[in-house]
């Protein structure tokens, strides 16, 4: 597999797939008869074939009535030819379609003539992988022409279109964005240590964990991390930088920050704390603020979220229903959500967890599902492998730039960024002749 990025501009993939600039034809409609046939031709530049097929090069995405001319002119079908020009077409060269009758002979005729005047057979995926080659589709996308073919319903056909559409790409996309974000501030301190690029204080963090010093923060996430990463103490203040950690819930990345206790203080290294806090919780899109159930909301956590903007989604978590009688169980006040629990016990934990999702507007397999294929889970499965070894080699700079370099790498290969040769001659050999 490369290391490198194939130079996602047409150049570099044509060179990377030794790609052959010729014209290449294909009966694009299923064997059989039909009321309509089409015949697809692709290629640099197709006036060697249009005017003695045609008659001349018919204007760009106008339909245009015709006969379809044989060897000195004889007419071996009439229809209708339409011609997209380089790169506005289906695989970013000169395209054209010549809709015949659907007949088996007519529309072999009409081939055998398209390969007399210089086109040669296209190969099963050809034209989609010409897409690819030219940067028309990424390699997800190409996946999903072939899906969508192949969908034997409804739901399938809607979700391969979406990935089609790109949707599934950009996801991918974005997260590789904010991979290449970490890769090159992480490749940075590594290469000028002493400038003190703080990678690791870059956060895509969307939610947040707010509260005063000791309602149990520290202990709430360590419960959602399922680990022991906070310091959990009893001194009012002691978590007073921000403790980070990316967690996982149900596979889905949030990022959440255990912050000092927000109120005023005369200690000059705690204000710094608090303040780089009220920084972080600003830029957050969910609040998750901890407070002890036994007390509720005081008056400093109503200060917090007088603070922070309108928009943002808050989720106020009653922690250390242990000690009194309440059930774990989830309220809605408002645009607030209320979720009663125990850090210490965990009972509740699941409700939050569930809450959160739903803010982070995930939904188990609802209409937003993409059609993910085996390759694409695989590589998101190593991905995550990656992030994850990552996440323990922090303190080892080195490391764990390689690991956040193997993640990029594998979600690469999803889109095609990063992609072996053979691989996408694998891909593109399970199309059907004419795609
Ligand atoms: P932080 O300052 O908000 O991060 O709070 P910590 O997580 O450090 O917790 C402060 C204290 O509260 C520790 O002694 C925890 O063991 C305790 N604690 C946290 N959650 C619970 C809970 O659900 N029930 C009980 N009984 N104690 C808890």
């Amino acid at each position: 597999m490369a290391d490198q990025p194939h130079d996602r501009g047409r150049q570099g993939r044509c060179e990377a797939l030794n790609a052959p600039a010729d014209i290449i034809a294909a009966i694009a409609t299923p064997p059989g008869r039909g009321g309509i046939g089409v015949v697809r031709i692709s290629g640099k530049n197709l006036r060697s074939v249009a005017e003695p097929l045609l008659g001349r090069l018919p204007a760009p995405r106008r339909a245009v009535r015709t006969a379809f001319l044989g060897r000195g002119g004889k007419p071996i079908d009439e229809g209708i030819a339409l011609y997209f020009a380089a790169p506005a077409s289906y695989t970013g060269e000169d395209v054209l379609e010549l809709q015949g009758h659907g007949g088996p002979v007519v529309l072999q005729m009409l081939l055998r003539r398209c390969v007399e005047l210089g086109a040669r057979l296209a190969e099963p995926g050809e034209f989609t992988r010409r897409a690819f080659i030219n940067d028309r589709l990424d390699l997800a996308q190409a996946e999903a022409v072939a899906d969508l073919i192949e969908a034997a319903t409804e739901t399938a056909a809607r979700c391969a279109l979406r990935s089609l559409r790109g949707e599934f790409s950009a996801v991918i996309e974005a997260l590789v964005q904010q991979l290449l974000e970490l890769r090159l501030l992480v490749e940075a301190t590594l290469d000028f240590p002493e400038e003190e690029i703080d990678a690791l204080d870059r956060e895509n963090a969307r939610t947040r964990l707010a509260g005063q010093p000791n309602v149990g923060k520290s202990s709430l996430l360590n419960r959602l991390a399922g680990e022991e990463l906070a310091i959990v103490t009893e001194i009012p203040g002691t978590t007073r930088d921000a403790v980070r950690q990316t967690i996982q819930v149900e596979g889905v990345p949030m990022n959440i920050i255990d912050t000092a206790g927000l109120r005023e203080t005369a200690d000059k290294v705690e204000a710094l704390g608090i303040s780089r806090a009220w920084e972080a919780i600003s830029k957050a899109d969910v609040l998750l603020l901890v407070v002890e159930a036994s007390i509720g909301i005081s008056a400093g956590d109503r200060e917090i979220m007088a603070r922070v903007p309108q928009s943002m989604a808050r989720v106020i978590v009653f922690n250390k229903i242990d000690l009194g009688a309440a059930e774990p169980h989830v309220e809605l006040e408002g645009a607030e959500t209320h979720v009663f629990l125990s850090a210490r016990t965990g009972s509740g934990v699941e409700e939050l967890r569930r809450a959160l999702l739903a803010l982070a507007g995930w939904q188990p397999g609802g209409e937003d599902s993409f059609m993910a294929r085996e390759r694409h889970l695989q590589a998101l499965a190593k991905a995550g492998e990656c992030l994850a070894r990552a996440e323990t080699q922090m303190r080892a700079i080195e490391l764990f730039a390689e690991e956040l370099r193997l993640a990029h790498r594998e979600l690469g290969a999803i889109t095609g960024e990063f992609t072996a040769d053979d691989l996408l001659g694998e891909i593109f050999s399970r199309f059907c002749v004419g795609k």
